[in-house]
């Protein structure tokens, strides 16, 4: 038995609250149980990459069969998306990476969310009016973009955990943007949508984004980026360009353009540091749940839902209406608890052992009743004080990824600009981020009180991305998940571990089935997956319910099956594939 498993048997018995000693908790005080797992039976005959695109998936296996280590591919997979899923991520934004080293077992959360500048403060988003500026005002404008974190935490890892030469693993994406790649069904339709808000507004995204005339890029057009070219032979060669040369100009140049003009300098950009601790671990029936740590809210918020439904059987449930019910309140009651508390732990303290403590949890599980909705759903009160209530405007781009390699590596990355085309902005043939109206555009709520997620000089926004990496109860790799989707990636992602958990179904059937959101006062659900019978037996229990035509999931799943195999999922709301070896 590993030590991690003894751990767990010890916090299945007095619960997880008894495991969280000073041993197991990190520095942050957010790793609920020692994030270390069993090595893996190495050498693993096969690998897989699953990313949202074609290319991406492909740059990804080449890498491995080159010998390349998940890190590897992740670098080779964040730059072709950067290339060809423009409007969800890239080298200039921010990321959450979950690795789980097979040779010693330890899950690692990476952190490359982008930092706000040194010359910012809590009134970042607030008009001279006193107001909160228009959403849209915010994200198209300089005053959005933090300092890119992605690539310089791909290069901490890969510091760590690369087997391939750095420069090798931009190959796949430079010979793209110099041949062209055809632009994809997806993208055409977003370039559409976009142009009707920023991306006209530039010099280079309209060069980039339309032909002569105006007219949009159509679906199968062979777009090449010679800029993004040049600027990815610079990072091959070393990472610091984007942080002390031509490319953090090239962004800092951007920012300052009009329309609002943002404080981003040289300077912010030169200090920036990618973070790592152990990953936020928590144990779910006879598994164990690892995820992203705060700023991120997905690792929190998930673990939340899932330690909640501990207290239900879930299985014999089924994903009938009693079962989607119960996991909409365990829902709501998450979302209650994230919205209000979590936020960049160096500047707020996050109470992420007590919003995850097994007691904790049946109190706010005990809240649900079977036959009745609940109403006015507030916060928990698990720490004795209550920040101001939030006020953050959430957006949907992103792009989440998971990747096996031959050793057992496993990477759960997902990945984002923010909003769909970021600030919609380019520079050095990329897009910069608007990763900062992540955080609350009013520092205080109507009380005076100040809010967690405050803009804040040197912050990182909250995020909601949610990458998991799921291991059974003897500590092996058991399934790799994500998604994007905004704050909707905690009701996407906690679906496929409560479908694959619960409910016996396979990595496919998990990323199809319908997705689910509550939160704040209504659940929003995906009508064409669920019955009538469901959906009217929702609203009878008092539930307000919105129907939704369809997600922008990006579930990309990979599981471990008994004999060693990989097996892939797709979301097919999106343009994604799984590609094994
Ligand atoms: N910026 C969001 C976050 O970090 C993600 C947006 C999305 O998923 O579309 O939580």
């Amino acid at each position: 038995m590993t030590k991690t498993a003894i751990l767990l048997a010890t916090c299945a018995f007095f619960g997880l609250g008894a495991c969280a000693t000073k041993e197991h908790i990190n520095t942050h005080s957010i790793s609920v149980i020692n994030a270390e797992m069993a090595p893996a039976q190495a050498p693993y005959a096969k690998g897989m990459v699953v990313t949202a695109n074609p290319h991406a998936s492909q740059a990804g296996i080449e890498v491995l069969r080159a010998g390349g280590s998940a890190v590897d591919a992740a670098i080779a997979v964040q730059t072709v998306l950067s290339l060809v899923e423009p409007q969800s991520s890239g080298v200039a934004g921010g990321a959450f990476m979950i690795f789980y080293d097979a040779k010693t077992g330890k899950v690692t959360a990476y952190n490359g969310r982008e930092k706000a500048p040194a010359a910012i403060d809590e009134n970042l988003f607030m008009g001279t009016d006193g107001k909160p500026m228009r959403y849209l005002d915010g994200i198209i404008s300089g005053k959005s973009t933090g300092v890119p974190g992605v690539m310089a935490m791909l290069d901490m890892a890969h510091q760590e955990h690369g087997k391939l030469p750095w420069a090798g693993n931009f190959d796949f994406a430079i010979d793209l943007a110099e041949n062209g790649f055809e632009v994809s069904p997806r993208l055409a339709g977003l370039i559409i949508m976009a142009s009707k808000f920023g991306l006209k507004n530039q010099e280079e995204t309209r060069n980039y984004f339309f032909h002569e005339d105006g007219s949009p890029l159509e679906a199968g057009f062979l777009r090449d980026n010679k800029p993004y070219a040049h600027s990815l032979r610079l990072l091959a060669k070393d990472v610091r360009v984007m942080y002390e040369g031509e490319l953090a100009q090239a962004i800092v140049d951007a920012v300052h353009e009009d329309p609002r003009p943002g404080l981003l300098t040289m300077e912010d950009m030169r200090t920036y540091k990618p973070g790592k601790t152990e990953a936020l671990c928590s144990s779910y029936r006879d598994t164990i749940l690892c995820g992203a740590t705060p700023p991120s809210s997905g690792g929190i918020a998930v673990q939340s839902i899932m330690g909640q439904l501990a207290n239900f059987d879930m299985k014999a449930l089924g994903p009938t209406l009693a079962g989607w019910h119960v996991f909409s309140e365990a829902s709501e009651l998450a979302y209650a608890d994230r919205n209000l508390f979590v936020a960049d732990p160096d500047f707020v303290p996050v109470p992420s052992r007590e919003l995850l403590d097994p007691a904790y949890l049946k109190s706010r599980a005990n809240l649900i009743s079977m036959d009745k909705a609940l109403k006015d759903v507030k916060a928990g009160d698990p720490i004795g004080f209550k920040p101001g209530v939030d006020a953050t405007p959430e957006k949907k781009g992103t792009s989440h990824f998971s990747i096996v390699d031959k050793w057992g590596n496993v990477v759960s990355m997902t990945t984002t600009v923010e909003s769909v085309f970021g600030s919609e902005r380019m520079a050095g043939g990329f897009m910069l981020n608007n990763q900062l109206t992540d955080f609350s555009f009013m520092p205080r709520d109507k009380d005076g009180k100040l809010i967690a997620n405050r803009p804040q000089a040197g912050k990182r926004p909250r995020s909601s991305m949610a990458p998991h990496i799921v291991f059974n109860k003897n500590g092996q790799f058991s399934f790799a998940t994500g998604s994007p989707g905004g704050s909707s990636i905690i009701a996407y992602t906690a679906k496929t571990m409560i479908a694959m958990i619960d409910w016996g179904m396979s990595p496919q059937e998990a990323a199809d089935l319908a997705n689910v959101i509550s939160r704040k006062g209504s659940i929003r659900l995906e009508e064409a997956g669920l019955t009538e019978e469901i959906i009217i037996g929702l609203e009878k229990l008092g539930h307000t319910v919105k129907r939704s035509k369809g997600e922008i999931s990006g579930i990309h799943i990979i599981r471990r099956n008994t004999d060693g195999t990989y097996t892939g999922a797709a979301d097919p709301r999106r343009e994604g594939v799984a590609v094994g070896e």
